[in-house]
């Protein structure tokens, strides 16, 4: 049984912990291993060995940092295929879905690896006769990652390659569904050159979270989970005085003209829909056909549907693979049952899909004419269940959009670009795709949602992470406007 232990100070703690918890392979459903869960103690040694590692690395020079960083994204990039099997071997995904990830993370490495030319502050000579004013941008000291499960290489890597090369510590307590990809990153690190203390991983659950939020020398809080636990972290943080930008959960919508090429658009929708089993943030989880496009398209998604083969992530021929957990599966056929009974047409039916018998498999399932008051549109699911929505027109489409309390994500497929041009003002969403279905932004722009999708302000990596991982001085700086007395400079024109 794999034993998965804090990483605190450079190497894993030896001393079991009290409580634990179950990692499962999602493909067969047995137990793989137990990890630690950390009580306020545990949280307080890695809260205090980044705060003693801390006030050397603010001082390190921009030259160690990117050594380290350019070390680092290398390891990222030779050990792609070990790191993607075992967030394949925890989390469920297929290796391709595990690799793309461990891609768009590294992304976020590279953009650090610009540190020396994103930290430059601004300088304005001669505000007055012999006084400069030049502003820092200086680290603001331990910072927490709290981070979910569907993304155990990814989300780290939006938070801690960010956090360090800005010259803060950090503490990330990942999800204890699949905990062992953030030890294997916080290894890496540590191999790459970081100090040891600089990155410390504790595990758990809640209560791990809450000593993070309660520590005194906890300065800023990056975290990304549901909405529930999103408001939670941001309360709590905020209210003990904390920088927090807390990310939540998500319903995205996609919006379906009459005029697109609706071939591409059910390619985007099941890719979308199903990819990674619907466990993505930004996966689309309604569809919305405007006009008289829904008979054609409802049809083309659902015999793309029906050719996916579900199966364990680490076989090739899969296109999707398990829920995380027995209880996630549980939930998601919970809506599948309720939207039945709710009235909405299911088109195709995950309950009886032809899936492996062992582990937490459940197939994609597809609802056609369902409206907003049902269950299966207003909640976040979280699982390979897509759903239909019919709207006369765009505008009412943008208007169903727009009174949704989430705003992660959204995306339009049309061929005109003036409906593009007025979605892209009109829409109340942190992220819009056109013709894109999942527009998750490069590593040198920022990534967040509005509403419940985002509480706190600044969005994460790009330039509002630099701007959430430091905080501004301000210098004015007064000096004689020649050399001191004896040393004697001539100047050519007087
Ligand atoms: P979750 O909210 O259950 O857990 C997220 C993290 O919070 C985990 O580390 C977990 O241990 C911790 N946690 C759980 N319950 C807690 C509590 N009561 N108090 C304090 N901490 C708690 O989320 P999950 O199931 O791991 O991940 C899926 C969710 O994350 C979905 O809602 C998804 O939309 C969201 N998500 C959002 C984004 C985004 O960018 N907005 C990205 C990825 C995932």
């Amino acid at each position: 049984m794999n034993e998965i232990r804090h990483f605190i100070a450079g190497k894993p703690v030896a001393e079991p912990s009290e409580r634990s918890g179950d990692v499962f392979d999602p493909a067969t459903g047995v137990i793989s291993g137990r990890v630690a869960f950390a009580d306020p103690e545990a949280v307080n040694e890695a809260v205090t060995s980044a705060l003693d590692a801390f006030g050397e690395w603010r001082r390190s020079s921009l030259a160690q940092r990117t050594e380290v960083l350019f070390a680092f994204r290398e390891m990222l990039v030779t050990r792609r295929d070990r790191l993607a099997s075992l967030i394949t071997s925890e989390h469920g995904k297929t290796l391709d879905d595990a690799a793309g990830e461990i891609n768009r993370g590294l992304e976020v490495v590279e953009f650090v690896c610009g540190i020396p030319q994103l930290l430059k502050g601004a300088f304005s000579e001669q505000v007055s006769r012999g006084v400069d004013t030049y502003s820092l941008k200086q680290p603001v000291g331990v910072c927490a990652g709290i981070t979910p499960f569907n993304f155990p290489a990814m989300v780290p890597l939006w938070m801690v390659p960010v956090a360090v090369a800005c010259g803060n510590s950090f503490v990330l307590k990942p999800s204890e569904k699949d905990p062992s990809a953030a030890n294997l990153l916080a290894e890496w690190f540590f191999e790459a050159g970081l100090p040891e203390g600089v990155f410390n991983v504790v595990h758990g659950d809640r209560q791990a979270v809450d000593a993070l939020l309660a520590h005194p020398d906890v300065a800023a809080v990056s975290s990304v989970g549901s909405t529930p636990v999103a408001r939670h972290i941001f309360q709590s943080a905020a209210a003990s005085g904390k920088r927090v930008q807390a990310l939540g959960g998500a319903k995205n919508h996609m919006v379906v003209l009459p005029d697109a090429d609706l071939d591409a658009a059910a390619d985007a929708a099941v890719s979308a829909g199903y990819g990674s089993a619907g466990q993505r943030c930004m996966a689309i989880s309604v569809v919305v056909a405007v006009g008289d496009a829904g008979d054609a398209l409802v049809e083309r998604i659902r015999s793309r549907t029906l050719e996916l083969s579900v199966g364990p992530g680490a076989d090739e021929g899969s296109d999707m693979g398990p829920l995380v957990t027995g209880e996630h599966r549980a939930k998601v056929t919970s809506y599948v049952d309720a939207g039945a009974l709710e009235g909405a047409d299911l088109v195709v039916d995950g309950r009886t899909a032809d899936v492996p018998g062992d582990g937490f498999f459940f197939g994609p399932s597809l609802f056609d004419h369902v409206t907003p008051a049902m269950s299966i549109y207003r909640d976040e699911i979280f699982g390979p269940v897509l759903v239909v929505v019919r709207a006369a027109t765009f505008a009412e489409a943008v208007e169903l959009i727009n009174s949704n309390p989430y705003a992660n994500g959204t995306a339009l497929f049309t061929r005109d670009g003036g409906a593009a041009r007025a979605f892209q003002n009109e829409i109340q969403v942190g992220m819009v795709g056109i013709n894109v279905p999942i527009p998750v932004p490069v590593a040198f722009h920022s990534f967040g949602g509005w509403r419940n999708s985002l509480y706190g302000d600044l969005h994460v990596y790009g330039e509002d992470g630099i701007s959430f991982f430091t905080r501004s001085k301000v210098v004015t700086a007064r000096w004689p406007e020649g050399p001191s007395a004896g040393v004697s400079l001539t100047f050519p024109h007087g």
